[in-house]
């Protein structure tokens, strides 16, 4: 049967998932899987791969201190990635989070609180999965009149743009008459 890919292939977004052991990809026309990234103790999670499966970006967590790494995704039959090879985005704070990915797999972007607020970074990555200079802000959030965007972005639907969720607060008053 025939995925929902360029390819023919139905094993990508839908079938990744993280067990105790490993971040594995799952081939949902046999249900095969193959371990992707080996997980240490601690924790690892909001894991992102890039559209073509070549990259992947996950969260670990040491000691309340979350950093955000990038790795090269094995080839099928290879040794899984283990995280302490994995590359650490080079960045301030405490509490990133990998978003999501551009449609060409170059650009991994970010929930980071650098600027005090919890906007979307830009890292670009090069075609050998290297990181390539430090994160850039992608897009602002400090409009005062939202409450923040959800925290998962997914990859983006289209260059730049992503579909996410946000929350608007608006405040009324109400003059009550008495009658
Ligand atoms: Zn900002």
């Amino acid at each position: 049967m025939a995925g929902p890919f360029a390819d023919g292939s139905s094993s990508r977004a839908p079938a990744r998932q993280a067990t105790a052991a490993a971040i594995q990809f799952i081939n949902v026309d046999d249900r095969s899987a193959r371990d992707v990234v080996v997980l240490p103790p601690g924790r690892i999670e909001r894991r992102a791969c890039a559209p073509d499966d070549r990259v992947i970006a996950f969260r670990r967590t040491i000691q309340n201190v979350a950093k955000v790494f990038v790795g090269v995704v094995p080839p099928a039959g290879g040794r899984a990635l283990a995280p302490e090879t994995a590359q650490q985005i080079d960045e301030p704070t405490i509490t990133g989070c990998p978003a999501g990915w551009s449609p060409d797999s170059r650009v991994l972007y970010m929930l980071l609180d650098t600027d005090g607020h919890r906007c979307l970074w830009a890292q670009e990555v090069d075609v050998h999965g290297r990181l390539d200079g430090k994160p850039y802000p992608a897009r602002h959030f400090h409009d005062r009149a939202s409450a923040g965007i959800s925290t998962s972005l997914g990859n983006a639907v289209a260059p730049g743009s992503f579909i996410c969720e946000t929350v608007v607060v608006r405040g009324n008053l109400w003059l009550l008459s008495q009658q």
